[in-house]
């Protein structure tokens, strides 16, 4: 229908992208003005042409009544109260600090830095990538409710499908999220290099790292969400089939939010281990399979 191109069609664009971005913020705490067309009340944005990577900043919404200048402990004199009192910017403030140093410290790779959901790119791609995106979406708006006294177990997502089919850029798109949205310390950390490296290296006595399996076990156990890229299965190695299963159920005993990525689909663990990794990845994730064209060769641009 010729009549809707032009700025009609784009409009219904916009409309769906602010859409979205509601639902993703519809849970998380909210530092501006209620109803900014900038914001939707978060009180933060990211610039993407900021910098050579794009940078978060205060809203417009919040710069306006900023009334400490910018310096902390973000306080100002109230000559009503004859007094200190907090600034209206002050938790946008304090979020932006903690956003900075939560992505710093999130380990998630420098092409995937500063990736949002809103911003992949989904034109010519197929249903399955859809289908996962969805899911990306309501677990995030689920996060936002955990704290809740009726709140259910956290459920995570075992993204599987073949090398460049997008799921470790959707992954990592997640750990942005959690960190952009709800302030919270999620991680991200590659299985078969960092982590099995690292936990082998601290049982080997002449290593530096001796002793350290422990910790860095613990470490992966306790962040708040984590993303772990390239769950592979192990069928050789009992040892690291046991520090998996460790691993994933002491989350789930945690109710931590845990999303994995495979090669293989979640069946290939029944014969593993007993299937003890199995019954628990059912437990604590939704299994999506993602298929298609070479997502990464297509376009490895997300930010539209
Ligand atoms: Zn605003
Ligand atoms: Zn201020």
């Amino acid at each position: 229908m010729a009549y809707m191109t032009g700025p009609t069609k784009r409009k219904t664009a916009e409309n769906k992208d602010d859409s979205l971005r509601s639902r993703l913020q519809a849970n998380a705490p909210h530092y501006g003005v209620e109803g900014c067309p900038q914001c939707q009340g978060l009180g933060l944005v990211f610039d993407p042409l900021a910098g050579k990577m794009g940078a978060y900043e205060l809203c417009q919404c919040n710069k306006e009544r900023c009334q400490c200048g910018g310096e902390p402990p973000y306080l100002y004199f109230d000559a009503k109260k004859n007094g200190m009192v907090p600034c209206p910017a002050r938790g946008a403030y304090i979020a932006l600090e903690r956003i900075r140093r939560l992505n710093a410290s999130s380990g998630v790779p420098a092409r995937f830095q500063n990736r949002f959901l809103d911003t992949i790119d989904v034109k010519d791609r197929g249903i399955s990538l859809l289908i996962a995106l969805d899911h990306a979406v309501e677990t995030i708006f689920q996060y936002g409710l955990r704290n809740r006294p009726d709140a259910p177990q956290l459920q995570g997502l075992y993204l599987y499908g073949s090398t460049g089919t997008g799921k470790s850029h959707i992954a990592c798109t997640i750990v942005n999220e959690l960190i952009r949205l709800y302030q919270v310390e999620a991680h991200y950390a590659k299985i078969s290099r960092d982590i099995l490296n690292r936990i082998r290296e601290s049982f080997n006595t002449a290593s530096d790292s001796y002793g350290m399996g422990g910790r860095i076990e613990k470490e992966l156990a306790s962040h708040e969400a984590l993303v772990i890229d390239d769950f592979g299965v192990h069928r050789e190695s009992p040892w690291v089939n046991s520090t998996l299963y460790d691993l994933i159920d002491s989350r789930y005993e945690r109710n931590l939010l845990t999303i994995l990525t495979s090669n293989e689909p979640m069946d290939s663990w029944k014969d593993v281990f007993g299937g003890r990794v199995y019954s628990r990845l059912r437990q604590l994730c939704i299994e999506i399979h993602l298929d298609g064209d070479d997502y990464r060769l297509k376009d490895s641009r997300s930010i539209t």
